[in-house]
């Protein structure tokens, strides 16, 4: 159950970064310009689970980093808990940043290889000063418990351990500020089968205790339906549908959608549907397709989807599309 006030709000969010192109054309600013993120809308709610989904390419982990202010956006707002999230700068962000935590897909690469877990977990303790001494070892023992690990591990170093292991490293790490919301950007997809669905549990059971809202990034719609409240569909830098996950695995509305869960078993069916092929690749980001992006690819495609963009537009049960079809 969620509150009704959203504790995001993203408006309008718009990522443009400079391609690669020649130096002269950078230099000018007229280089190519990679449309990475184009002003996507939406809300994650208190204690919500919003799962983003696509290919690769799609904008998801853009998406993903410019919530937690690690990419700087071209356009848009993105409200936190009714603050404008955007405009925070020096102690006021530092102090906000608290309630904002991402963990990656590698937690290797995002772990110092050089630093114990000991201190890898009690650095965000550190830095917003709120522990020192025999509290703070204390504290760093307590949140590791928390995330299945033996505190006694703690004198370790990051290869010392298996890859869910430094998942849950990363972990103890994110909640060590008691977060309000949690970005997970394909927290499972480098971990065997078994090791994801326990790091799943861990993440349901951490939203429960801890009250998180959470934007969890995949491109495996079986994880997304598994952990999310609600699913929102990217492709190439737009979103195109966002529904409640039931609604959204039983009658999906836009022929996107459609495609990515035509290839997934439906065990509320129990069978598979029909395998709906799409033609070539995702087009490049730096050359996008006129009116709906989609079209070069979609089976339902008519003449006015090459010319006219289709808006993300209310349909039944919340459910909303970006079809001019749906
Ligand atoms: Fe396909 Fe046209 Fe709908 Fe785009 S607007 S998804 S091209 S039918």
């Amino acid at each position: 159950m969620t509150d009704a006030t959203p504790l995001v709000e993203v408006s309008d969010l718009t990522v443009h970064f400079a391609g690669r192109g020649n130096v002269l054309g950078r230099l000018l600013g007229k280089g190519p310009v990679v449309h990475a993120v184009n002003g996507i809308s939406f809300s994650i709610g208190r204690q919500e689970v919003l799962g983003l989904v696509g290919e690769s390419g799609s904008g998801k982990t853009t998406t993903g980093r410019v919530l937690a202010r690690l990419v700087a956006p071209t356009g848009g707002r993105i409200r936190l808990g009714g603050e404008d999230w955007l405009c925070l700068s020096g102690s006021a962000l530092r102090q906000r940043r608290r309630d904002v935590q991402m963990i990656f897909q590698n937690p290797f690469a995002s772990l110092d290889p050089k630093w114990t877990v000991e201190r890898i977990v009690a650095e965000p303790l550190k830095t917003h000063g709120r522990l020192a001494g025999p509290e703070l070892r204390g504290k760093v023992a307590s949140l590791l418990e928390s995330v299945g690990l033996d505190p006694r591990l703690m004198t370790r170093y990051p290869h010392q351990f298996s890859g869910g292991q430094r998942q849950r490293i990363g972990l103890a790490r994110a909640m060590a500020l008691n977060p309000q919301l949690l970005i997970a950007d394909e927290p499972v997809s480098a971990l065997d089968v078994s090791i994801q669905a326990q790091i799943l549990n861990l993440l349901a059971g951490l939203k429960a205790s801890h009250r998180l809202s959470m934007l969890f990034i995949s491109h495996d719609l079986a994880v997304v339906r598994h952990v999310s409240d609600r699913v929102a569909v990217m492709y190439l830098g737009t979103l195109v549908e966002i529904a409640e996950t039931k609604t959204l695995y039983r009658s999906p509305r836009h022929p996107y959608t459609q495609a990515l869960l035509s290839a997934i078993p439906d065990p509320a069916r129990r069978k598979t549907r029909k395998p709906i092929s799409l033609k070539g690749e995702i087009p490049s980001p730096l050359n996008p397709p006129s009116g709906c992006v989609f079209h070069p690819r979609c089976p339902m495609a008519q003449a006015r989807c090459a010319q006219e963009t289709p808006k993300l537009r209310p349909l039944a049960d919340g459910q909303h599309a970006a079809c001019h079809f749906a």
